[in-house]
Order: structure tokens, then C-alpha cells, then sequence
């Protein structure tokens, strides 16, 4: 339980202090979670964590990033048989089969969203709104354009930072709600924390991080992460 303070109104001042979080080493063998191990990624990483990357360049960043994580998140997608004829003769060809959704916690998940859509031009998008309380990191939905008609076989709520798990865990709970076939999460650093919490709660999802971190801090930011996602992408330091 974290602690209370009469300053914060009772609420709790800093949400992680005292909280017990797992080591690296105790998620590291969890089912169905997907730690990239590409020395590009490895590459890209380095500079999109560092403080002297503007936000113009973090943005490139998390796209590029972004679309490695679409690549291998993508890999094992159902296809089906289309017959088709080249210049030279007909052929049987194949293409996806059914529709892919993205979801984009907002606001940082826009970033992640627009590097699916490089990569699978006619993915749907599908916002969701989620703001997480500072005091006691739950998660609030604010803002909901998931449409009524599903035609998906898979739809990726995708959001850069899992940190306490609460936002990837409700979105995927939202998102279970419209019946889609298959859902994964896709992130670019994760807490130990946050993904053993999401892994549990749903343990019928495939999650695609870039990184796994050590710790959350006090105030719930990962450590050593990269500060705040959003305003790293948007400028809003
Ligand atoms: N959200 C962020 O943007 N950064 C963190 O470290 C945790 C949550």
C-alpha cells in the first residue's frame, strides 16, 4: 500500500513507494512476451533514451522502432490464397486475411500507430483515450472511437511505455469487449513491474516490447527509460 501524506488530501504522495516490484530476471521467462534481441533496435534505442534527443528526432525514433516492432509482431498473421496474374502468367498469390487494428493509447501511442501504417498501409485505427491519475496511477478512459462493426483478426493496443500496466490492461479489456479473435500489446520499454502485471491479467495476449527495464521509480516512471513519452514526441517538455 503506498503511502499517504495530509499535504496530497490523503491520497497516496508518490503511488510506487514501498510497492515490491520483480526483477528483470523474474519476468524474463514469461510466456508469450516477445524482448526484441535485434542489434539495430539495440542501436536506435540507445539514442532515442537519451536526453539530448529533440523531439523531432525522437518521433523519427519511435517510428523506425515502431516498425520493427509492426515486422515482428506481424510474423505470424493468418493469410489467405488469391489467384492473381503476373505480366507472365497467373498465379496463386497470398494476402492477409481480414482486417488489422491498431489502437493508440492516447496521446503517446500515435507514434507507434503511424509506424503500422507504414508498414500495412490499410490497417484501421482505432483511438482510445486513456489518462492515468498521477496520484494513483489508475488508469481513466477519456476519449473511446472504437467502431461498432469489427471485421479484424487482430487488433494491437499499442502504447510506448508499460509501466504499472494499468492502461495496457484496461485498454486490452475494452478491446476484449468488441469480441476481436486475437489481440496483442505492442510497447517500446517495459517495467518489470507493469509486464508480469499485464501478462497475468492476460495471459491470451502476445506482448512485443523494444527493452525490459529494471524498475519504476517512486512516481511510477521506468527506469532508466526515457522520461515521458508524450511530451518527448510532441514537445511538451
Ligand atoms: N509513461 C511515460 O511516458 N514514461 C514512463 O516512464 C512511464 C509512463
Amino acid at each position: 500500500m503506498a503511502e499517504t501524506n495530509i499535504s496530497s488530501g490523503g491520497r497516496p504522495a508518490l503511488p510506487m513507494q514501498g510497492v515490491p516490484q520483480p526483477s528483470r530476471d523474474e519476468v524474463l521467462g514469461l510466456p508469450r512476451v516477445h524482448i526484441s534481441t535485434h542489434p539495430v533496435m539495440a542501436h536506435k534505442m540507445t539514442s532515442l533514451r537519451d536526453k539530448n534527443t529533440q523531439p523531432p528526432e525522437f518521433y523519427r525514433l519511435v517510428k523506425e522502432i515502431g516498425a520493427l516492432l509492426a515486422y515482428e509482431a506481424t510474423s505470424n498473421l493468418t493469410l489467405e490464397s488469391v489467384a492473381i496474374e503476373t505480366p507472365m502468367e497467373p498465379m496463386i498469390g497470398q494476402r492477409l486475411a481480414g482486417g488489422i487494428g491498431v489502437t493508440p493509447i492516447l496521446r503517446a501511442g500515435l507514434g507507434l500507430a503511424e509506424a503500422f501504417r507504414e508498414v500495412i498501409p490499410d490497417v484501421q485505427i482505432w483511438h482510445l483515450g486513456l489518462r492515468r491519475d498521477e496520484n494513483t496511477l489508475q488508469a481513466m478512459e477519456y476519449y473511446n472511437q472504437l467502431p461498432h462493426r469489427v471485421d479484424l483478426q487482430v487488433c494491437y493496443a499499442v502504447d510506448p511505455m508499460l509501466a504499472t500496466g494499468g492502461s495496457a490492461i484496461d485498454a486490452i479489456n475494452i478491446l476484449k469487449r468488441r469480441g476481436i479473435p486475437r489481440l496483442s500489446y505492442v510497447g517500446i520499454i517495459a517495467a518489470p513491474y507493469g509486464l508480469l502485471k499485464l501478462s497475468q491479467t492476460h495471459p491470451d495476449i502476445d506482448i512485443y516490447i523494444a527493452a525490459l527495464d529494471e524498475s519504476l521509480n517512486d512516481r511510477g516512471y521506468i527506469m532508466p527509460g526515457l522520461g515521458d513519452a508524450g511530451d518527448r514526441q510532441f514537445g511538451t517538455l
